[in-house]
């Protein structure tokens, strides 16, 4: 058993699953998220929350507004696009992309991993990504891999469990991991940022299929509805 693992954490669906695993699988798990003046705060509000409840050591580290460009996730200026549902949705690269973001991430989670003394990154890339995010690729993330271990003096392992798997199975694997689905009420997922989730953007539509998929009630969902009946 590996000894140490550290997750990047956005409190997002994926991230909060990938921080169960770790959680069943490490001596030792700690998460990290970014600020990178992401669109919305509920996103580290919520990452904060669900590390909290879980008693996980928990870091921000605020990177600024590098990425600041094009994509809605970092320019308010910049519509996020509303669909109808899953199938409706373009293929390709979505505009949410933001370029090089894993690339820093990892960079930077290996130098919090190495002086932290875990040897794992865990990431949340998932395969739906793939056509859209190229750096959601396995590629990438093998190569990734080999650059850090030849940048420091030791190897760190990239962890990426949902990479061949889809939402319905993201969402199985988190019925199965002892807490997880309480968790994913506090996590977030809407592009706007809205608590009820807005229901219309890419990854609002994603999460809703996945959960339908599964057979499963979203606990996020099943909270907002809590929290709207007097
Ligand atoms: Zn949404």
């Amino acid at each position: 058993m590996a000894t140490g693992a550290l997750v990047i954490f956005s409190g997002g669906q994926d991230s909060t699953t990938c921080l169960y695993w770790a959680m069943s699988r490490f001596e030792r798990v700690r998460a990290l998220s970014f600020d990178y003046g992401q669109r919305h705060d509920i996103e580290l509000e919520c990452a904060g929350e669900i590390a909290r409840r879980a008693g996980i050591e928990h870091d921000v580290v605020d990177v600024g507004a590098i990425f600041a460009g094009s994509s809605p996730l970092t320019n308010a200026a910049v519509d996020v696009g509303a669909y109808a549902s899953a199938e409706a949705l373009p293929s390709g690269l979505e505009p949410t992309f933001v370029p090089g973001r894993n690339i820093l991430f990892l960079t930077i989670a290996a130098n919090r991993a190495y002086v932290s003394g875990c040897d794992t990154l865990v990431i949340g890339v998932a395969q739906e990504d793939f056509e859209g995010y190229p750096d959601c690729r396995p590629a990438f993330l093998d190569s990734m891999q080999t650059a850090l271990g030849l940048g420091l003096d030791r190897d760190i392992r990239i962890e990426a469990p949902l990479l061949h798997i889809d939402k319905r199975q993201t969402v199985l694997m988190a019925r199965d991991l002892p807490g997880c689905m309480p968790a994913l009420a506090w996590s977030h997922t809407c592009y706007n940022g809205q608590f009820p989730p807005c229901g219309t953007c890419h990854a609002c539509l994603l999460r809703s299929r996945g959960f339908a998929q599964a057979g499963l009630d979203d606990p996020l969902i099943e909270r907002a509805r809590a929290a709207s009946t007097p």
